[in-house]
């Protein structure tokens, strides 16, 4: 019985990665308007990241996908003769069937747009109840300005985007070690509602190693009243990962590091209860699962 239901899982968090596969039909050399998308399967969950990949001429000037006023850029795989990128869906995006547009620009600077649907489902991602020093989350009128002051840099780090893509391939994750805390669920801190948990906490000892997920530039190194030692890597495209709680730094700010390089090591600074790694991603501003991004390792083979 165990048996069959782990397999099921499986199944279920196979089912749940199938990328998103859209065909491009019609010549690009034909009227723009006999371009024809399908969408397979078309439904992705809140916070998720999916893979989109696009039949189409190598010869293409440019590719990208808009959803909700986002531009995700695509790429060719030689490897699948297609154009592949990665989509975003923030966690808190409306449960609905929504329009997407591919536009593609092709060697005679002509555009050609398609639209197709995307279906993003509800998920329930549960609560999380913590008890933790008033000091922590009661906060006097200045910690309150820096913890403000804080939320508004970053913010503003994640709307930048950087149009070369400097992550390849698929993503590793920075620490093993259990889960300790789920994406997305909502906190009760102290009997009150806070901001929902926009990453996944991963137990680990103090000092272990924590490593880049992929390829990236050091886009932040800084101490943050919630995060404690913070570094912050800018994968190019609008892709941004977060690694908080350190015990120390090894990197500075404009850093170069490549897919697995050591950025600091696990701690438990900021608002913590113990030693481990909060580690988040951002895809041009939308909060997603960091794990959807190591589940979809299987299916992109993006060109070196
Ligand atoms: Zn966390």
């Amino acid at each position: 019985m165990k048996f069959i239901s782990i397999l099921f899982r499986y199944f279920l968090k196979f089912l749940i990665f199938i990328p998103v596969l859209l065909i491009l039909t019609g010549k690009f050399a034909s009227p723009k308007n006999h371009i024809r998308v399908e969408s397979l399967p078309g439904v992705v969950k809140q916070g998720e990241v999916c893979l989109i990949s696009v039949l189409g001429p190598a010869s293409l000037k440019s590719i990208y996908v808009e959803f909700q006023g986002l531009r995700f850029p695509l790429a060719f795989s030689e490897q699948n003769g297609s154009y592949e990128g990665l989509i975003g869906i923030d966690m808190n995006t409306q449960p609905s069937t929504y329009e997407m547009k591919i536009v593609a620009t092709d060697e005679g600077s002509d555009i050609h747009l398609s639209n197709l649907s995307l279906k993003v489902e509800k998920v329930d991602f549960g609560i999380q109840k913590l008890s933790l020093p008033s000091s922590m989350v009661d906060l006097d009128r200045k910690t309150l300005e820096r913890v403000n002051k804080e939320e508004r840099r970053l913010k503003s780090l994640f709307r930048a985007f950087r149009e070369e893509r400097l992550w390849r391939g698929a993503f590793v994750r920075p620490v093993e070690g259990e889960l300790s805390g789920a994406f997305g669920f909502s906190r009760i801190i102290n009997g009150q509602r806070r901001s929902p948990h926009t990453g996944v906490d991963l137990l680990a000892e103090e000092g272990t190693p924590v490593l880049a997920c992929n390829s990236g530039i050091v886009a932040l190194v800084e101490l943050l009243f919630f995060s404690g030692k913070s570094v912050i890597l800018d994968h190019g495209w609008g892709l941004y990962s977060m690694y908080f709680h350190l015990s120390e730094v090894l990197v500075k700010e404009g850093d170069r590091v490549g897919k697995g390089a050591i950025l600091g090591r696990v701690g438990s600074t900021g608002r913590s209860t113990g030693p481990h790694l909060h580690w988040g991603i951002r895809m041009s501003g939308a909060r997603v699962d960091p794990f959807s991004l190591l589940n979809i390792r299987a299916h992109h083979n993006f060109r070196e």
